[in-house]
């Protein structure tokens, strides 16, 4: 009988079929593995979501390192709306209040805390980085294309570079009067807009100043929000703060 038509004897074979499975098998489990440890594109934007590879782009620039605020502007009050269900949003997005951004944003709002300070006002923090997956959640819930971050761009936040605030009096702690409340998508919301009292111009105006000397540039429809201006490309993240130690 020639070789190709004898009957296989399994036992003495070396080659089994559960071998191909079980190789099968452990692929397809590795899989999940594989797509999570790597970065990711989508609407052809590079996303990071591997906290070791983040490393590596921070190993080859410092600059690049996230780091909480509050190491580098110990006395800056923080109220992250996002960790709480009082937002626009009405939902807890974030488990823990954390605030984080890149290194030269820390150092940046240093400055500005210390400019303030001497005039006795302080920085209070609403939102920093934002894994880019919350914002495309945000924009299932709204999906307003003139105020929220939109999934096919990413957000500034997903960058670490931008940031949600207001002034506080360094006394009292009390925030100082703005002209709509965090979040409010309203054209009063404009950072140009002028039909407020004085002493909210006054207020606003002085945010605004203060950001600008230390490197900010106001976002043109809200007042709370401040994005840091580099030449650095600052990739865009989506790591969970719990994935990075927080
Ligand atoms: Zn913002």
């Amino acid at each position: 009988m020639p070789k190709r038509f004898r009957p296989m004897n399994w036992k003495n074979c070396t080659y089994k079929p559960c071998d191909s499975m079980r190789n099968l098998i452990f692929l397809i489990l590795l899989l999940p593995v594989f797509s999570f440890s790597q970065s990711t594109i989508k609407y052809n934007l590079y996303i990071i979501s591997d906290p070791k590879i983040l490393k590596e782009t921070i190993k080859k620039d410092p600059n690049k390192a996230l780091v909480p605020i509050k190491d580098y502007v110990p006395n800056i009050a923080l109220d992250i709306k996002y960790a709480t269900t009082q937002n626009v949003f009405y939902t807890q997005l974030y488990k823990k209040p954390v605030a984080l951004v890149r290194l030269p944003v820390a150092k940046a709002l240093a400055a500005v805390q210390k400019d303030l300070n001497a005039q006795g006002y302080g920085l209070k923090i609403y939102d920093a980085y934002r894994p880019y997956s919350v914002t495309c959640q945000m924009f299932e819930m709204l999906p307003d294309t003139l105020y929220m971050g939109l999934p096919w761009t990413g957000s500034k936040h997903n960058r670490g570079i931008a940031l949600d605030l207001t002034l506080i009096d360094l006394k009292t702690k009390k925030e100082l009067k703005m002209p709509t409340p965090f979040d409010a998508l309203v054209y009063a919301a404009h950072p140009e807009f002028m039909k407020l009292s004085e002493e909210v111009i006054k207020n606003r105006e002085l945010l605004k100043t203060v950001m600008k000397k230390h490197g900010f540039k106001v976002d043109p429809m809200e007042w709370w929000h401040f994005n840091f201006v580099s030449d650095t490309v600052f990739e865009l993240l989506d790591i969970p703060f719990e994935k990075m130690g927080f």
